[in-house]
């Protein structure tokens, strides 16, 4: 038996500096209750890859810029996944004892935990997928630009 403490960090404001940037957990670390957290560092390393495709690595003004511009769309998606997973751990785990048996009720006899968890969060998910499609546009165009 090993006890494994869940700690939950704010998010930070700022994943890159100069040619220096973070992704995974490094950047916003995930409880296991939104089971998304690996599939959020795999996004990232394909955004990425993406936005530092086709940029000379040599030029340090143009891979700072992409470093930013690769940030930015991940952080607001990210911290409201992080943040929704902390709640739920909250509500699943540390619920005072006398809401518990509120907290059961309505996770047993209502909608609620559907709608968050079933359709608004996978829903966010889906969204990831336009924006892969929006990257490989401009991956396109940037490559055919090269040829
Ligand atoms: C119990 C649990 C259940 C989970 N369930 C899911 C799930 O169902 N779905 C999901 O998508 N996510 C899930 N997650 C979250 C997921 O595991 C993480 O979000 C994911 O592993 C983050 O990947 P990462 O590559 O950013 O970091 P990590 O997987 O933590 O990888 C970082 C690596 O860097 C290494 N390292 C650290 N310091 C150094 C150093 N100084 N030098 C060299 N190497 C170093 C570490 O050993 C580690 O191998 C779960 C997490 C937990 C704890």
């Amino acid at each position: 038996m090993q006890r494994w403490e869940l700690r939950d960090r704010k998010p930070v404001g700022q994943w890159s500096k100069g040619r220096v940037t973070l992704v995974g957990d490094a950047a916003h670390p995930t409880s296991p209750y939104a089971a998304y957290g690996a599939g959020m560092a795999i996004e990232d390393g394909y955004f990425l890859g993406r936005r530092l495709a086709g940029v000379d690595l040599s030029d340090h003004q143009a891979v700072r810029r992409a470093l930013e511009e690769f940030e930015e769309p991940r952080k607001p998606h990210t911290a409201r996944q992080v943040q929704q997973a902390y709640l739920l751990g909250q509500v699943f785990h540390h619920a005072p004892r006398p809401l518990r048996y509120v907290r059961d009720l309505v996770l047993d006899h209502t909608p609620l935990l559907q709608k968050v968890v079933g359709e608004s969060s996978p829903g966010e998910i889906v969204k990831q997928i336009a924006e892969i499609d929006k990257a490989e546009q401009r991956f396109a165009a940037a490559v055919g630009g090269q040829g």
